[in-house]
């Protein structure tokens, strides 16, 4: 429970609309609770005036609300015939009725209304702290649970602070004001009727309890189909082309049973619940005729047929408040659970910070490794040891060597993906971790390995890091990434949609697309990863054209796992296993004889092999 308390700021925040809420709960059970009364003073007065056989007059007046004592006085002042009378008390208990529905509105307005702002809210709190949130926590995190937080737990939380603080309210003034007015009538009966309430609430207890363990023992079996039902989808090429749809399906049987037996299991414990609560309810109301039928024959007490039909309405009202007792607290218990665990996902703390200690608005292009080692957060490889590397303004770099020797992991620590572990990255002279994150990162055109697109148009997915770009910007890099025929070709050209619902593009493209995207960019330093791997050796030699003219002034490090002849680098860096084992220009490596050569060497004969 103490972990709903940080939904506090947002109901301080909200106060007037909660307010009003809990105030137009209190009214509109005001006006439900004023209906008995009228009824009952109609009964009596039809007993009355036609002297019913077996009609004792009450010792004294009921002691009714004073809003029902004044309408009680303006129509027994005047003399009515009892055809009007009746007819009246029918038009009063119409607009209690009315008055009952509007505030039951207003309520809804307030109280819903806010846990749908609180939910909003929530939600921008939760994806803005996402963002913040640095690589290493994505890579422990699986998008399953990350979605969870954001759709689901604040759903849950918001099913508190809505519909259950609403319950909460109408539970509490719906049994105040009955009471108030039972115990006011005749409290000796309303002890009597009010017994198996006790009961009542154990059983609720004890039954919400096994309900509560029992869903989320469903919601974890959903979580599970729903998982497995996703992958399908999205995995549904390769089933296919291995034949394992039967086996899917086995599979998916299997989670959908397992789902099946955990949600027949709570229909059972409903069944029996809904029943008992009406059981234990319909019990107050024998209590109330038979006791107060008695009290009405032996005369004692002040009872009439008109306070049993007043109680038995009073008992009605209680009904659906007293069994969505249940309902509410497993809504609370949930909730509590929800928040807790967007509370220690709001407490984690980004490891990368920007904490700019130096005010710069761009970035030369000096680049500088000392020492740097670095050990991936989690798993603990040490992807580079004792790294140097020093890189002057306008310099263009090619990092070659196997996979998984470190190459992407240069490209991450200049962009402060993660911190280097010891040593430290410059650039300018000043440490990168003294320079404003945003700056840096924009500072630097990048083309990550492994190519992301969004599910946006072209133009949207190229203009994707610009704050303002227009159609001939988004066009000249396309050229530049030599993509711009394709994208001609589409029938929607730069309107063409990409992703799930729209065109399917080929490995080559989207690399492509992702490079232009890179080249809409005019920063000083440019970082290649990898980025022509599903190109074409004629496509290749475009781009690398058009990038010979667009590097011109900038410092380049391209990573590359084939070797661009045609393109003169200033510095070649063979890595091996996080260190430097080669370092010159082509020339220099060439005559080395090491795996620059040998790579070299091997590349020229499947040249020539497919030309
Ligand atoms: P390359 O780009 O040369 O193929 P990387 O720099 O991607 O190599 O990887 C270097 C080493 O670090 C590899 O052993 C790889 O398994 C490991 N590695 C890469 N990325 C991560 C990561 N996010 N978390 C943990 N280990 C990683
Ligand atoms: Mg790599």
């Amino acid at each position: 429970m103490k972990h709903l308390k940080s939904l506090n700021k947002y109901f301080w925040k909200y106060r007037v609309r909660l307010g009003a809420g809990i105030v137009f709960v209190f009214l509109s059970n005001y006006f439900n609770v004023l209906s008995p009364q009228v009824t009952g003073f109609v009964i009596d007065f039809v007993q009355r005036s036609l002297n019913l056989p077996g009609y004792k007059a009450p010792g004294k007046k009921p002691d009714y609300d004073g809003l029902v004592n004044g309408f009680i006085n303006s129509v027994e002042g005047n003399d009515f015939s009892i055809g009007k009378v009746v007819a009246l008390c029918g038009v009063v208990i119409l607009v209690l009725a009315l008055l009952r529905g509007f505030f039951l509105f207003l309520m809804r307005q307030t109280i819903i209304v806010m846990s749908r702002y609180i939910e909003y809210e929530q939600k921008n709190e939760v994806y803005s702290h996402y963002q913040k949130l640095d690589t290493a926590f994505y890579k422990t995190q699986s998008t399953g649970d990350l979605m969870n937080r954001i759709a689901e737990d604040v759903s849950r939380v918001r099913m508190f602070s809505g519909p259950a603080i609403m319950y909460l309210a109408n539970l509490v003034s719906v049994i105040s004001l009955s009471v108030f007015f039972m115990l006011k009538r005749d409290s000796e009966l309303t002890m009597y009727v009010l017994a198996p309430l006790p009961v009542l609430a154990v059983t609720i207890y004890l039954v919400n309890n096994t309900i509560h363990k029992r869903s989320e023992k469903i919601q974890e079996s959903l979580s599970h189909l729903t998982t497995n039902a996703q992958e399908s989808y999205s995995g549904i090429r390769v089933i296919k082309s291995f034949v394992q749809e039967k086996a899917m399906l086995g599979f998916f049987t299997r989670n959908a049973e397992e789902f099946k037996k955990n949600v027949l299991g709570l229909v059972k414990v409903e069944a029996i619940y809904f029943p008992s609560i009406t059981l234990l309810i319909g019990l107050s109301t024998l209590l109330t005729i038979m006791i107060g039928g008695l009290y009405y024959i032996r005369g004692g007490h002040n009872v009439g047929i008109n306070t049993i039909v007043e109680f038995v309405m009073y008992i009605n009202m209680l009904t659906f408040p007293v069994s969505a007792i249940g309902l509410t607290a497993s809504m609370i218990q949930r909730a509590a659970a929800s928040q807790k665990r967007i509370n220690e996902f709001l407490d984690i703390k980004p490891a990368i910070r920007s904490q700019p200690v130096l005010v710069k608005t761009s970035l030369d292009g000096d680049i500088k490794f000392n020492n740097v080692n670095f050990v991936y957060p989690h798993t603990g490889i040490n992807a580079l040891k004792n790294f140097n590397l020093e890189i002057k303004k306008g310099e263009k770099v090619a990092i070659v060597g196997r996979t998984g020797s470190g190459k992407s992991t240069i490209a991450q620590l200049l962009l402060r993906m993660y911190d280097v572990t010891e040593g430290s990255v410059e650039i300018d002279g000043s440490n990168i971790r003294q320079i404003d994150l945003a700056m840096l990162r924009e500072q630097i055109s990048y083309v990550p390995q492994d190519v992301f697109l969004f599910s946006d148009t072209i133009e949207n997915n190229i203009g994707f890091g610009m704050n303002h770009f227009t159609r001939s910007d988004v066009e000249k890099a396309a050229v530049k990434a030599s993509v711009e025929k394709e994208i001609a070709g589409f029938s929607q050209q730069y309107d063409t949609m990409i992703g799930e619902r729209g065109v399917t593009l080929s490995g080559g493209q989207k690399q492509r697309i992702s490079i232009a995207r890179a080249l809409i960019k005019d920063p000083g330093i440019v970082v290649f990863d990898d980025c022509l791997s599903a190109v074409d050796a004629r496509t290749e030699r475009e781009i690398l054209t058009s990038l010979n003219e667009y590097l011109l002034e900038k410092t380049a490090i391209i990573i590359t796992h084939r070797i661009f002849s045609m393109f003169s680098f200033d510095k070649v860096i063979v890595l091996e296993d996080g260190r430097i084992i080669e370092q010159g220009t082509h020339e220099q490596l060439l005559r080395q004889e090491g795996y620059y050569a040998a790579l070299y060497k091997k590349q020229q004969q499947q040249d020539k092999a497919e030309n």
